[in-house]
């Protein structure tokens, strides 16, 4: 266990754990959809979109409404349990 950061601390944390606690999750590219042409991670709020400037590929929910940047899926993985599942495009 390392414990120079304790994660149950982080600014990122509101109350994800209450609908993000072992959510399924799938590897995804950002694609525009409907009236949206972004989206923010569920932590950070760094922003997903097709300029170049922002995040093209995060993990996300199998029904692409919930997002998350790699950084915060890396540091919060074991935090809520996420099973990465395997989609073809
Ligand atoms: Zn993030």
């Amino acid at each position: 266990m390392k414990n120079d950061k304790n994660l149950c601390d982080d600014w990122r944390l509101t109350n994800q754990m209450n609908y993000l606690f072992g959510a399924v999750l799938q590897k995804c590219v950002y694609k525009e959809l409907g009236n949206s042409d972004h989206e923010h991670c569920e932590f950070c709020w760094a922003k997903f979109g097709v300029h170049e400037d922002m995040l093209h590929v995060g993990y996300c929910t199998l029904d692409r409404y919930r997002w998350i940047c790699p950084e915060c899926y890396h540091d919060f993985k074991d935090m809520f349990r996420w099973k990465l599942t395997e989609i073809s495009e």
